[in-house]
């Protein structure tokens, strides 16, 4: 099981927690992997850019505000004398992260490696909390730093897992606790290399945490409790009448994630496909609800079944000057520099007669990308072979994810037909070859507008569809596709 922010975000929803990891517990071994209490993690990157820039202040008040809060916690959930001796613990974690957040302040510089080791600190801390009050309930429990289970490549802040090591270190580590009964609480979002440097696994890396630990330790099921009814046809804050999917299929899922519904870290479902190890998500604010549950496989593939977007990404445009250039060999070239940098392309389209193309990127990777493409291709830009990169904020993405979307003849051409029915002017198109996803560019202004409009034009929400094809279209947009 694992618990996302907001599900260990206060005492309260720390006993909810507890409850229901207890209650499972009663019919089968329980592993579970937390998060940091809601919005402690950006709270802990936030003293770093103050300790860089050299923000006392700043430093102070965020500590401040990290103490309280856990002291708050842990005195809500523990009597004395366990709560003493637990605020101790606390106030050493805290103490920890201080000192490297010290160092930093003192070097002007955040080093991504000590960032890593000190970000881990939001989870240690909510693992002990967890774990103590299960044993204040009467459950045995520990806490568990995911630095002794989990190896990972040495990627600081995008660390990936190496499965092998991880599984000798999980299970040697994991099952003698719980073949006695005890509760391991594990850390999310953190792991350590195989000589011990402390990573992370990206933003929202509890998720993929919990699947990683779910194969190693050859989990029956994997739970992942969150703030919403499951995965749903499209992000809730957005479209009022989302619905809960009550199956999805992993590739659906990973589409999905990989395309901006922040329900899921992309890479959650790689570690469980061999296994074939099914996933639900599921509400931890209504437990009794069924929730989504995810798959290798259905047998009856839906069309489009939900729409996921991202808001700030941008699009880098190269055109080569001069049609002598062999376009393909620009396109290499700064593709293989961007993944040098481990810029992430979410989509890339391309036009062969002119030789140009464009790739999107997300905003926080764009100087990153820019910089790479333009050492990569600095003679051709020097010479003007290649035009200055034309560089585009002012978009976002949307996806349209389904299995089967390719047998349904006519999909894309409705998709497209009611973006522009809502006047969004569509930017860039590209689907994978998988058939799976539709992804399309638009102007940033009317993203929401567009998700909006592909959500009811493929029949996505709880309220019936908009008629199809009116005026008889339906031809016209077929024979486009
Ligand atoms: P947790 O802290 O539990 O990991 P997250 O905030 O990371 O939770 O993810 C849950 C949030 O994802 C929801 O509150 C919801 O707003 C958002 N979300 C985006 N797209 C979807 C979707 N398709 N289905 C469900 N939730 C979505
Ligand atoms: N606490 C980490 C984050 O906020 C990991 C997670 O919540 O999944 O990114
Ligand atoms: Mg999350």
């Amino acid at each position: 099981m694992k618990f996302g922010g907001t599900s260990v975000g206060s005492a309260e929803r720390m006993r909810v927690a507890a409850g229901l990891a207890a209650a499972e517990r009663a019919r089968r071994p329980v592993v579970v992997v937390v998060s940091a209490m809601s919005k402690i993690t950006d709270l802990l990157l936030g003293t770093m850019r103050h300790a860089e820039a050299g923000d006392r202040a700043g430093m102070d008040a965020n500590l401040a505000a990290l103490r309280a809060r856990h002291e708050e916690a842990c005195r809500e959930l523990l009597p004395e004398p366990r709560c003493s001796a637990v605020l101790e613990r606390v106030h050493e974690l805290i103490a920890e992260f201080e000192r490297i957040v010290g160092g930093m302040a003192m070097l002007n510089e955040r080093p991504p490696r000590s960032v890593d080791e000190a970000v881990a600190v939001g989870e240690r801390l909510s693992a002990l909390l967890l774990s103590e009050y299960l044993v204040s309930q009467g459950v045995p429990s520990a806490a568990i730093n995911a630095w002794d289970v989990l190896v990972t490549d040495a990627v600081f802040g995008n660390a990936s897992p190496l499965m092998e090591p991880t599984r000798t270190k999980a299970r040697a580590r994991v099952l003698p606790l719980i073949e006695t009964g005890v509760v391991p609480v594990i850390t999310g979002f953190n792991g350590a290399t195989a000589d011990g440097r402390p990573t992370t696994l990206g933003r929202g890396g509890s998720d993929f945490s919990a699947s990683i630990l779910a194969a190693a330790l050859d989990a029956s099921e994997l739970w992942i409790w969150t703030d919403v009814d499951g995965i749903m046809s499209a992000d809730p804050r957005l479209v009022p009448d989302a619905q809960v999917l009550d199956e999805v299929t992993y590739a659906e899922a990973a589409e999905l994630a990989y395309h901006g519904a922040k329900v899921l870290h992309p890479k959650t479902l790689a570690p469980l496909v061999e296994r074939k190890i099914p996933v639900w998500s599921k509400n931890s604010f209504a437990p009794e609800k069924p929730g989504t549950r995810i798959v290798p496989s259905v047998r009856e593939a839906a069309g489009a079944r939900a729409v996921a977007s991202m808001a700030n990404v941008a699009l880098v445009s190269l055109d080569p000057a001069s049609p002598e250039l062999n376009g393909v060999l620009v396109m290499a070239r700064a593709l293989d520099a961007l993944a040098r940098a481990d810029v992430e392309v979410l989509i890339l389209s391309s036009s062969s007669y002119r030789q140009n193309f464009c790739f999107l990127v997300r905003q926080e990777e764009l100087d990153l990308a820019v910089r790479a493409v333009e050492s990569a291709l600095a003679l051709e830009l020097a010479h003007g072979y290649v035009d200055p990169i034309r560089i585009d904020r002012n978009v976002g993405m949307l996806a349209a994810v389904g299995e089967g979307m390719q047998g349904k003849r006519g999909l894309a051409g409705r998709i497209f037909t009611a973006i522009s029915r809502v006047q969004v002017n569509i930017i860039a198109i590209a689907q994978g070859s998988s058939e799976l996803t539709i992804a399309v560019v638009v102007r940033r202004e009317g993203l929401e507008k567009a998700v909006g409009a592909v959500h009811a034009e493929c029949g996505m929400g709880s309220r019936p569809p908009a008629p199809v094809f009116p005026g008889g279209k339906a031809h016209a947009t077929k024979r486009e596709m």
